[in-house]
């Protein structure tokens, strides 16, 4: 059975760090507003305050919206692939207060994903060492480093700058929606 590895912010669920911004300062910016990896990036001065207050405070995953048709299109990639959920939670600028992330995510991997078996739950700061045949994320970086012969990459205004030649150049192939990956990954096995 190939191995599938699955980000999980962006990738399965989206705009929980774009609320907690929205939150903390009063506005209403929508994801297309922002071409940043990290939403809080706009926040300029105020971001080392924000990041105190959200690792205190926030849980993203309390109130947090699914990708459309993600979990399901999920749990029917687990009838024919060896499926693991990978997510990052070292932030590199709040090291000792990242442990409350791995926590949230493995809360609501475990609750809402209850067919992942919980020993395929990878929490990590180096996805590159994980081996794989197939990685989805969001992020160019986690899929051009390491293993996986297809590697999706999640349509998102911060990814906008890779255009088709520059991932084509890298093995990776842009999606849009979790449909398609339905389409690629199941079609003619169901
Ligand atoms: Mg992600």
């Amino acid at each position: 059975m190939q191995k599938i590895m699955i980000d999980l912010d962006e990738t399965i669920v989206m705009d929980g760090y774009l609320k907690a911004v929205n939150d903390y300062k009063n506005t209403n910016y929508k994801a297309e507003d922002i071409d940043t990896y990290y939403v809080e990036d706009i926040l300029g001065e105020e971001k080392e305050a924000f990041l105190d207050h959200f690792y205190k405070n926030v849980n993203i995953y309390d109130d947090i919206k699914e990708l459309p048709n993600a979990i399901s299109t999920i749990k029917d990639l687990c009838k024919y692939y060896d499926v693991y959920i990978c997510a990052a939670f070292v932030d590199p600028r709040r090291v000792l207060e990242s442990k409350v992330s791995a926590m949230y995510k493995y809360e609501w991997i475990v609750k809402n994903m209850p067919f992942i078996d919980p020993r395929k739950i990878i929490l990590t700061g180096s996805k590159d060492v994980v081996m794989c045949d197939i990685k989805i994320d969001d992020k160019v970086s986690n899929l051009k480093k390491g293993y996986g012969k297809v590697k999706l990459l999640l349509d998102h205004k911060h990814n906008q700058k890779y255009d088709f030649e520059d991932l084509e150049s890298l093995g990776i192939r842009r999606v849009y929606n979790w449909d398609q990956i339905r389409s690629i990954l199941l079609e003619g096995r169901e």
